[in-house]
This record gives structure tokens, C-alpha cells and sequence, in this order.
């Protein structure tokens, strides 16, 4: 007989039901099941895991945060939210540094 088992949302800590693994209506859900309450999540860990591995710029992770709702971002785990942080922070000091490298041209010319 199908089964509901209990999860918890490995990002958020949400807590959500999904089929057993061995059931058949399993099949019908998406992998990612298992570990996310929602592709929210999903998304949201993929962004900072790839950030924190290098796979993609500050400027690319936050192009993609930008997509994703940020709205529960204090439920998150410590290390997504630092990472989170991080990817705010830096992309903030990359467009700084941006105007003000126009500015120094201007005042050079
Ligand atoms: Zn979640």
C-alpha cells in the first residue's frame, strides 16, 4: 500500500510529506523531493553550493537569488544564509567599484 513519510525541508526546515521511496507513486515525484519542500529550496541550495564551489560569479548567483523568493531566508540553514550574505555583499562592492572606476576616468581625462 502507498505510504506518506514525514520529511524536513534540508534548507528550510519546512516540514512536508512526500510518497515512500519503494512506492510506486514515488515515481511520480520529482528527485529533489527527498531533501526540498519546494524548487524554491531546491534552487536557492544549487545557487550557493555552486557560488561556494566556484561554478559561478558572484554576478550570475545573484542574478539567479534575484528569481528566487528570499522571503523565508531566516529559516534557512546558517550556512546558506552566510552565503547568501556574502553573494549580497559582494555583488553591493562590485557596482561600487564599477561607478567609481568611471568616476576616476573622468577625473583623469
Ligand atoms: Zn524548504
Amino acid at each position: 500500500m502507498a505510504k506518506r513519510i514525514k520529511k524536513k525541508c534540508i534548507l528550510c526546515g519546512t516540514e512536508y510529506e512526500i510518497w515512500c521511496p519503494t512506492c510506486k507513486e514515488a515515481l511520480s515525484q520529482p528527485i529533489w523531493k527527498n531533501e526540498f519542500h519546494d524548487k524554491n529550496c531546491l534552487d536557492i541550495y544549487q545557487i550557493c553550493s555552486n557560488y561556494n564551489m566556484k561554478k559561478i560569479s558572484v554576478k550570475n548567483a545573484k542574478i539567479k537569488l534575484d528569481k528566487c523568493d528570499l522571503s523565508k531566508k531566516d529559516d534557512f540553514t546558517l550556512n546558506t544564509q552566510k552565503i547568501i550574505k556574502e553573494i549580497l555583499d559582494k555583488s553591493k562592492i562590485h557596482k561600487q567599484k564599477q561607478t567609481k572606476r568611471i568616476k576616476d576616468k573622468k577625473d583623469s581625462d
